[in-house]
């Protein structure tokens, strides 16, 4: 166990801190989803840190998305963004203090001769590592600086015992210094490496809970020995184990979108996503569907689950379709318009999408879907020939006409249309399909509405009136 981990007074700083390599991804939405719950929990900070440090891999687009993405979630940041590429005086002022501390040293050896040296080290059988040519020690005579030779700063990480930390999701982990080489902290161009940077920035951004992927457990006890070094007080750490796909794999494309941002192009909700995501490796007894607020409120370090979890469309299409019912519906309507739009709808006169999605929202897992399924009311009715043939019988027709005569003398509400629908069947000796069936084509162009009572009030009278006086 850490003894100098964090008192328990101290107020709870977290951080979520991508590498903006590529886009916001799930893995990436979840430790960042509980490291700002943990926050919110406490009433403490939650810090936005770019890790954008790999030049070659860090882009301004990706950038975008991760804030795009945090955006969409609303997991609001208290400070940051801060970017590690602006910190780089102060990551060297570091290295200067560590050199001058002699917690880290120079080391002149060229990649070629790390390279051999470790090869000599395998052949042996050893683990391959730096063997310690430059590290300084009491009484050892260094070798001579190579002329013209830039070198590299190397950690000096201790040769013996153990680094153990309680790792809040994982329980206690110990690894041997032996396992840890003398870390690079600088290249030879002054630039800093990233273990050093993470503890830097942890140190300096006063974090007390680091909860990350489990990708980063072997960088947990290098930085460990970093923040010894520097005299930095320890965060709690939490490794988080990876989202599989739903068989046991990785979580990669094939499953779906690995992508946040594409959630909100399929008409998924962000609160229906975060509910998924805070389920998706925690838990709160059998609770499956709740508020981000009931989240922050129940949020704890004790209920992380150890073992991979897999995600599962379905159950998050199920959570869309719970959190879509509960939508405000002129919100709904803002998210559906675009799309429905772009399909061609015209909304002029037709009636108020919010209603129309009010009535449709029971049974659609996406926005997307609840759009779709709303077009209906905003283009023209095309109902296909064969069909009309099928349901408009000669039978039919005198109902037709019957139902049309009584159009302008009812109430235009849902009951009345109702009652009157049943008067005509009664008069004609008709069952409710077989009027119901031809007034669906008639009227929208498709079989399969809801209530026909409520679609016909829905359209009003007059459009009501008008689509079906051209069959008469
Ligand atoms: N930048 C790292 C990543 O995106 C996270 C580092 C950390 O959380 O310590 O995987």
């Amino acid at each position: 166990m850490t003894t100098d981990a964090t008192p328990a007074a101290t107020p709870v700083r977290t951080r979520f801190a991508p590498s903006p390599t590529g886009f916001l991804h799930l893995g990436g939405a979840r430790t960042a989803l509980y490291s700002w719950a943990y926050a919110r929990h406490f009433g403490g900070t939650f810090v936005l840190r770019i890790e954008d440090t790999d030049l070659e891999r860090s882009t301004p687009e990706a950038v975008q998305a991760i804030l795009d993405g945090m955006q969409w979630l609303g997991l609001d940041h208290d400070e940051g963004p801060f970017y590690q590429m602006q910190r780089m005086d102060r990551y060297r002022e570091v290295i200067a203090q560590m050199l001058e501390a002699d917690t880290a040293y120079h080391c002149y050896c060229t990649p070629e001769e790390v390279e051999a040296m470790r090869e000599r080290l395998r052949a042996a059988g050893e683990k391959p590592r730096y063997d310690g040519t430059w590290r300084p020690e009491p009484g050892k005579v260094l070798p001579a600086v190579p002329e013209g030779r830039k070198p590299v700063v190397r950690f000096r990480n201790p040769l013996d015992g153990d680094v153990t930390w309680h790792d809040v999701v994982k329980g206690p982990i110990t690894i041997s210094n032996k396992e840890l080489d003398d870390l690079v902290i600088a290249r030879t161009d002054g630039t800093p490496t990233y273990n050093f940077c993470v503890a830097v920035d942890d140190w300096d951004m006063r974090i007390t809970h680091v909860l990350r992927g489990d990708d980063h457990v072997n960088n947990t006890p290098r930085q460990i020995n970093i923040l010894r070094a520097i005299g930095a007080p320890l965060p709690q750490y939490g490794h988080l184990p990876m989202i599989l796909g739903s068989d046991g794999q990785k979580l990669s494309k094939r499953h779906g979108a690995v992508s946040v941002m594409e959630y909100p192009a399929q008409g998924f909700l962000p609160e229906a996503m975060l509910n998924y995501l805070a389920r998706l490796g925690w838990s709160h007894g059998d609770d499956e569907v709740f508020s981000m607020e009931q989240f922050c409120e129940w949020f704890n370090l004790e209920h992380l689950t150890a073992s991979p979890a897999q995600f599962n469309n379905e159950k998050l299409a199920w959570l869309n379709n719970h959190w879509i019912k509960q939508a405000d519906n002129a919100r709904l309507a803002e998210l559906a318009r675009p799309r429905m739009l772009a399909a061609g709808a015209v909304f002029d006169g037709a009636p108020d999408l919010a209603t129309v999605l009010g009535l449709l929202k029971e049974r659609t897992n996406t926005v997307n879907e609840l759009a779709d399924a709303a077009m209906l009311f905003y283009r023209a009715p095309q109902p296909d020939a064969a069909l009309m043939t099928q349901h408009f019988t000669d039978a039919v027709k005198p109902a037709l006409a019957a139902f049309a005569e009584r159009i302008n003398k009812i109430e235009w509400t849902k009951e009345a249309i109702a009652a009157m629908l049943k008067e005509v069947l009664a008069a004609h000796g008709l069952k409710m399909p077989q009027l119901a069936m031809p007034l669906r084509l008639i009227v929208t162009g498709q079989l399969q509405t809801p209530a026909i009572d409520a679609v016909l009030q829905l359209f009003g009278r007059d459009e009501v009136m008008a689509r079906v006086a051209r069959y008469l």
